[in-house]
């Protein structure tokens, strides 16, 4: 089997979800434009590093879903969205302070780790360069709010970003976190993750491995009020045997989902 980050996160929120997408194949349905922003965004940020027009190829990806048929948040266009991601793009030219060097060898980085049982661990690491002359492995996001740096090492906590420092054996990240709103903005954070917290992350792989194959999928709604993660999860549908709301958020693939890892190249 070939594990990924994301399988692994979605294992610890909740087994019965985890069950339901890798198992039974039922995927959300891609109706969230700021997701499929953030990997359009991703593509013009490489296309800057390989020396061509970042802004042509951000306007031709975001293009391909002019009409897609979104479920845009209240005020939000599609032109905006281009509008903030230009002016982002705009800044981060400006700044100039990443530098890639042989950016198709170093951006969007296939890492695999060889597992116990013959499995595998894919990551995909967005790129690795150095931020202010300082070599780091290089985290993208993109979102509408700003990432909050308070209190100090709050960043190092970031799952993905341990998972990430594991798997291809880099302490240092920056994570350059691209800020759409009406002033945009382009945070660059730096964190380290210790040796310590990259052992832990392996352990708790092997664990959480240990527990599918033994194929333990009882539900985790983690319900507390007022959070309820179930609002939020895709497969509520499922659980609540309600047939709207699974036809609304949901597709499903045909068997079982073994290109799974794919889905690090999604989100
Ligand atoms: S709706 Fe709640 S219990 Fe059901 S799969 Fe999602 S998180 Fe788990």
């Amino acid at each position: 089997m070939i594990y990924s980050y994301t399988q692994i996160a979605n294992y610890l929120r909740c087994p019965r979800s985890y069950r339901y997408r890798y198992l039974d194949g039922w995927r959300e349905k891609e109706t969230r434009p700021a997701m499929i922003f953030g990997r359009c965004f991703e593509k013009a940020l490489e296309a800057y590093f390989c020396g061509e027009d970042c802004g042509v190829v951000l306007y031709k990806e975001w293009g391909a879903y002019r009409e897609a048929g979104f479920e845009y948040k209240k005020g939000e266009t599609w032109d905006q969205i281009l509008r903030q991601g230009m002016q982002l793009l705009q800044h981060f030219v400006q700044s100039n302070r990443i530098r890639i060097s042989k950016p198709k060898e170093n951006i969007q980085i296939k890492v695999t780790r060889e597992l116990p049982n013959a499995n595998q661990f894919v990551s995909y690491i967005d790129a690795v360069g150095e931020l202010d002359g300082t070599r780091c492995l290089i985290d993208w996001k993109t979102t509408t709010s700003r990432y909050s740096e308070e209190p100090a090492g709050l960043l190092s906590l970031d799952p993905q970003v341990v998972c990430d420092s594991w798997a291809a054996g880099i302490a240092d990240v920056a994570f350059v976190v691209f800020v759409r709103k009406h002033h945009s903005e382009i945070q660059y954070l730096r964190t380290c993750i210790s040796e310590e917290q990259r052992r832990e992350f392996g352990q708790l792989v092997s664990a959480t491995i240990g527990q599918i194959e033994a194929a333990q999928f009882p539900s985790h709604s983690g319900i507390r009020f007022p959070q309820n993660g179930c609002v939020s999860c895709s497969h509520l549908g499922l659980c609540l045997e309600d047939q709207k709301l699974i036809d609304s958020n949901l597709i499903r693939a045909a068997g079982a989902n073994d290109l799974a890892w794919l889905d690090e190249l999604v989100f």
